[in-house]
């Protein structure tokens, strides 16, 4: 069965689905579109408490919601709470803000009155990833929720019980069942509900070949969408760089969720006179991590979250090390029977090397030593992905400077990624189009409608 609950910790199965028809699929469309048609004559404030409901059960829930994502994609059981707080806050932030950003504005023109509106678009179709099982649903839910565009799901084969408990929960807290319904489908089905006249767009969150398989035949079929894709982010440590600072955000920035994270920080980039001492330093934080059950707070090092996962990482590193990579700690296996990897750091890695361009989704560092700014800057864009980034330096007028040279959708000074609801996500290049969170990813998938009385 295409959708399952394999614990990547023992490799029990949980769970098992199974898809639906084609039938069901014409249902919910009818049933989504239909949702669509009422919440039209509805102001969006009927359902703020709706959503502040969500948020509530969901803090309450917290322990129950992280034990399904642990159990099924391994994250550490902290890091599973800690998704689940920030999907209450993200919640919240749209149901506080959605009047504020759904106000009419009106616009300066010789030829009458005239003001644009935000308007729902119709049901909007979602592509998810198993990473953040529930935020990479509630990015997208929370905002469209308060909009008025009803949501399919398609979450990843291999987090299905962490949709259905999504689901779950903001039925019991009164949303309506069609506002969001999680579809077990396959690729075929996707690219049918997405033709469908009933679907007018499409948010993907996942990897370059997903969201380029997705984003054709949104293409094909004129449906809006966003794509949020992978990431090769540099962490660019300058010269007069405070190494403290460096000590304790580095380390945290690639081992985060077993590096299995989007933006976090993959190419450590370092100039020549604090080289030696960057690499010893992250070799010290990687030797200490504590590999063992992610449901034990004691635990710091995850499995990754499935045997492909793994797998794939292996041939990754393998590959970086056959055409020339140093591995200058790391890499052996971990006598466990989950899916774990070592901490990993790579380096003499050339321009040649597949690793070069490539996103290791796991916990392995690639460190580049460079001799000067324009270089470490000219190596951090040349990557054809450009989600975030990292500077660090202690002259922050400066870093301001070189951050508005990097080629990525986010740029953190004196600090690795962050995601919060209102500070605005996505990338550029291949890592994608669009945003998520603030008020640009609330703006993703409205009818700015113009309105002009002469
Ligand atoms: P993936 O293979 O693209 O899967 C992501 C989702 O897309 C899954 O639900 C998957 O379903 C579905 N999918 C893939 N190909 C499809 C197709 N042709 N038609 C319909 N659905 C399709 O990505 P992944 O490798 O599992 O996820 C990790 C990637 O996501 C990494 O590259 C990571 O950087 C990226 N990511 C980006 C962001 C961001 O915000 N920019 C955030 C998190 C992760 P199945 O599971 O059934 O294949």
């Amino acid at each position: 069965m295409a959708y399952q609950t394999i614990n990547p910790f023992n490799n029990q199965v949980l769970n098992s689905y199974e898809n639906i028809s084609d039938d069901q699929l014409e249902k919910v469309l009818t049933d989504s579109h239909a949702l669509y048609l009422k919440w039209r004559d509805e102001p969006s404030e009927t359902r703020r408490d709706t959503l502040h409901r969500i948020a509530t059960m969901m803090r309450y829930e917290k322990t129950q919601l992280a034990t399904t994502v642990t159990q099924e994609m391994g994250k550490l059981i902290g890091e599973s709470e800690a998704e689940v707080e920030l999907c209450a806050d993200i919640a919240d932030y749209f149901a506080d803000h959605a009047a504020e950003f759904l106000a009419r504005k009106p616009l300066d023109t010789v030829i009458g009155d005239a003001y644009y509106e935000k308007q729902a678009l119709g049901v909007l179709f979602m592509v998810e990833p198993w990473n953040f099982p529930y935020y990479q649903i509630m990015r997208v839910f929370a905002p469209n929720f308060m909009i008025g565009n009803p949501m399919l799901l398609k979450h990843a084969s291999n987090t299905p019980s962490s949709a259905e408990a999504f689901v779950d929960i903001i039925r019991r807290a009164g949303a309506p069942t069609a506002s969001l319904t999680n579809l077990f489908v396959d690729y075929d089905q996707v690219d049918k509900a997405i033709a469908d006249p009933r679907v007018v767009s499409v948010a993907l969150t996942g990897s370059e070949r997903g969201g380029a398989s997705v984003a054709k035949t949104a293409g094909e079929n004129l449906k809006k969408s966003t794509m949020e894709l992978g990431g090769n982010d540099p962490f660019i440590v300058l010269s007069d760089a405070d190494m403290n600072k460096v000590k304790r955000v580095a380390p945290v920035a690639r081992l985060s969720n077993a590096g299995q994270i989007c933006a976090a920080s993959k190419r450590f980039i370092v100039m020549a006179d604090k080289y030696d001492e960057f690499l010893t330093m992250l070799k010290q934080a990687f030797e200490q991590v504590k590999p063992g059950d992610p449901m034990d707070p004691a635990t710091t090092l995850a499995p990754l979250s499935s045997a492909k996962s793994k797998t794939t990482l292996q041939k990754q590193v393998d590959a970086a090390v056959d055409a020339g990579a140093t591995v200058f700690y790391g890499n052996h296996p971990i006598d466990l029977p989950g899916q774990f990897f070592q901490p990993t750091i790579l380096t003499d890695i050339t321009k040649d090397n597949p690793a070069y361009n490539q996103e290791l989704f796991g916990p392995v560092a690639s460190v580049y030593k460079v001799n000067s700014e324009e270089e470490a800057i000219a190596l951090a864009n040349d990557s054809s992905y450009g989600l975030g980034s990292a500077i660090f330096t202690e002259d922050t007028k400066h870093a301001d400077a070189v951050a508005q040279q990097i080629e990525a959708g986010m740029t953190f000074i004196n600090r690795a990624w962050a995601t919060l609801p209102e500070l605005p996500f996505g990338g550029v290049k291949n890592s994608g189009y669009g945003r998520e969170m603030y008020e640009l990813g609330f703006d993703a998938f409205v009818n700015e409608h113009l309105v002009v009385n002469a």
